[in-house]
């Protein structure tokens, strides 16, 4: 008798309607936006504006990427303290 305990293909799919996606940060791109993947099936979330979230696309990775640019650069100007403060009145 063969036995082939082959886990490939439709178990993590499976896995995943029974039990949920698994998902793990891989990138923090802002403070308030990350992308997600799922341990068993690989699929890829990232958190759009409104909070949700949703497919990360290859269009969305390539706005994470720049959100992600502007977040850095923003972070090394506050360390640098080289901004106008604003002045109230
Ligand atoms: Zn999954």
């Amino acid at each position: 008798m063969k036995n082939s305990t082959q886990k490939k293909g439709g178990l993590p799919k499976l896995y995943c309607n029974l039990f949920g996606h698994s998902y793990e940060v891989t990138k923090q791109v802002t403070y308030h936006v990350k992308e997600y993947k799922c341990k068993h099936c690989n699929r890829e979330l990232t958190t759009y504006s409104n909070g949700h979230l949703i497919e990360l696309t290859p269009k969305f990775k390539e706005i994470n990427s720049i959100l992600n640019r502007i977040h850095s650069s923003k972070q090394a100007r506050l360390k640098s303290r080289a901004y106008s403060e604003p002045s109230f009145h």
